[in-house]
């Protein structure tokens, strides 16, 4: 079964210069990038990502993490990974979203913290079930954006949308 997941390194990973290590355990799948970028993250991406958590007492400070604020590096590096059974191969590299209870040997279990507040910096986001991937991935990403066609797209004729271009 060919599946899509949404990989995204949190910021906590960015800052731990946690990524290369990521991408190698990462790279063990085999299974394929189809789209990656680094990119700020606004309040209403981090609020729509984990919007199934609105009413937990943490979720303020999980809006606040996901943008960088309690890193200081405000991006993340969001990516598909593309291939045969993507979503749970992912789930179980990265662990369990514990830190404290993954698998040692994955990667939340090997870099995972628990803040004092309680919150889980769990440095490494993957896509739980098809459809949690398909709302994901088009939050993130725009079909252009993704070297493979993964959803029907649709094509528009935009009139006077203003682009900021490289000055001459
Ligand atoms: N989270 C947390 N405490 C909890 C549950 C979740 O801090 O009790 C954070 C953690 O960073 C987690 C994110 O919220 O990765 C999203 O939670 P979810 O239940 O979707 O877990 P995941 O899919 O990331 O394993
Ligand atoms: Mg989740």
């Amino acid at each position: 079964m060919i599946q899509q997941t949404l990989v995204l390194i949190k910021p906590d990973g960015l800052v731990r210069s946690l990524t290369g290590n990521i991408l190698t355990r990462l790279s063990e799948t085999k299974l394929e990038i189809v789209a990656a970028k680094i990119t700020r993250v606004s309040k209403e991406v981090a609020e729509a990502q984990y919007r199934q958590l609105r009413d937990k007492p943490f979720y303020p400070e999980l809006i606040q993490y996901l943008q960088g604020e309690l890193h200081d590096r405000r991006k993340v590096l969001a990516m598909i990974y593309w291939g045969q059974h993507a979503i749970t191969k992912l789930r179980s590299l990265a662990g369990s979203t514990n830190p404290e209870e993954a698998d040692p040997v994955s990667i939340r279990g090997s870099y995972g913290r628990i803040r004092t507040s309680g919150l889980f910096e769990n440095v490494i986001h993957a896509s739980s079930s098809e459809a949690e991937a398909e709302r994901e991935i088009k939050l993130w990403f725009q079909p252009d954006e993704i070297i493979v066609d993964l959803y029907p797209t649709q094509e528009v004729t935009l009139k006077e949308v203003k682009v900021r271009q490289w000055a001459p």
